[in-house]
């Protein structure tokens, strides 16, 4: 049993690293040193070149470096024999609860603002943005864990998901039919969905008419998400207020893109929560013992539900 990496300089030899001193006794590689491909049982990675996987006949399981999987789901070269776990950890649930209070408080503070006033040596105290209630769009292991803390620093949070949660402090919307209902009081609402075919293009003009006018929309989820151009006529017709946003449909985003420039957007480089390596590492060797005795692994994710 073999366990290869997929992923690039230095992230990459980082993880072989902290693996091999965990597991001395496992046989890790490191991509594009693969040897004999005939050995290698576990991938770690992003997403590998086109066509990848097929190279590996004995291939059983496949771990994400991060919290979505869809590029794995969607790769086609991938047989659905092959198990797929993605990551997850309460660091990059932290690392996301910090990033959502960060832009929330912001806003709510104006800090923005008064940076930009203070390069004109401009005076002009406000009062601080009143609404506090913020609608997660998904509930899962990040979503629940920034609902909780988001709760603690006195917001009112509602989220809406698939399944009905109890999660203490956090009202529970659910299926499509609710939706409406969740975004309707929300003076913020976050999208922490994974893109699928039923969540992309999630964030457009039809959910924008359901909400509060003059909603602050955050998107952490992916790019695909979002119909841009409803968001540009939202924001021209103030049915949303502004966006922070940190995901985008190509990454790094185009230098010519209107998002730069515009007011009322900030842009962020999909830095909310960043998998840390040896937070990874730690996982994986767990999945990979796992993987050895026939156990089952954690975090696996379901191919049929995309996440
Ligand atoms: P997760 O545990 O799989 O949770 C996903 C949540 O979305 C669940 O609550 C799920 O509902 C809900 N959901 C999925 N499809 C839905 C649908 N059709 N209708 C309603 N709810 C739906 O995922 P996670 O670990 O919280 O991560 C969520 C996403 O955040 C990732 O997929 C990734 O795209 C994004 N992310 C971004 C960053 C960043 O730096 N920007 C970092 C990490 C993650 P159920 O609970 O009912 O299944």
């Amino acid at each position: 049993m073999t366990l290869l990496i997929i992923i690039p300089e230095p992230r990459g030899q980082k993880l072989a690293e902290i693996l091999r001193e965990k597991k001395p006794d496992a046989d890790i590689r490191l991509w594009p040193d693969v040897g004999n491909a005939e050995d290698i049982s576990f991938i770690v990675t992003w997403k590998a070149p086109t066509g990848e996987y097929s190279k590996y006949p004995n291939l059983k399981v496949v771990a994400s470096l991060g919290a979505g999987v869809e590029q794995l789901v969607n790769d086609p070269s991938l047989p659905p024999s092959v198990r797929l776990t993605r990551f997850a950890d309460e660091s990059l649930n932290q690392d996301m609860a910090d990033y959502i209070a960060g832009v929330v408080l912001s806003r709510r503070l104006h800090l923005i603002d008064y940076r930009e006033y203070q390069a004109a040596r401009h005076w002009a105290p406000k009062p601080p943005e009143q609404g506090r209630q913020v609608t997660l769009l998904g509930l899962g292991e990040i979503g629940s864990y920034v609902g909780t803390y988001l709760t603690k620093l006195g917001f009112s949070v509602s989220g809406w998901s698939r399944s009905e949660k109890n999660i203490p402090g956090v009202k529970s919307y659910h299926g499509p039919e609710m939706l409406g209902t969740a975004v309707a009081e929300a003076d913020y609402i976050v999208c922490l969905l994974p893109i699928t075919e039923e969540t992309v293009g999630i964030l457009n003009a039809d959910l924008f008419s359901k909400c509060k006018k003059g909603v602050f929309l955050i998107n952490v989820g992916r790019g695909e998400h979002l119909v841009e151009d409803d968001l540009f006529d939202a924001l021209q017709q103030g049915a949303v207020c502004g966006a922070c946003l940190d995901v985008f449909r190509t990454e790094p985003l185009p230098d010519d893109h209107p998002f730069w420039q515009h007011p009322r957007i900030w842009v962020t480089p999909h830095i909310a929560s960043v998998t840390a390596i040896d937070r990874l590492a730690h996982v994986v060797a767990e999945n990979y013992s796992r993987h050895q005795k026939g156990d089952a692994l954690l975090h696996q994710v379901d191919p049929d539900q995309g996440y």
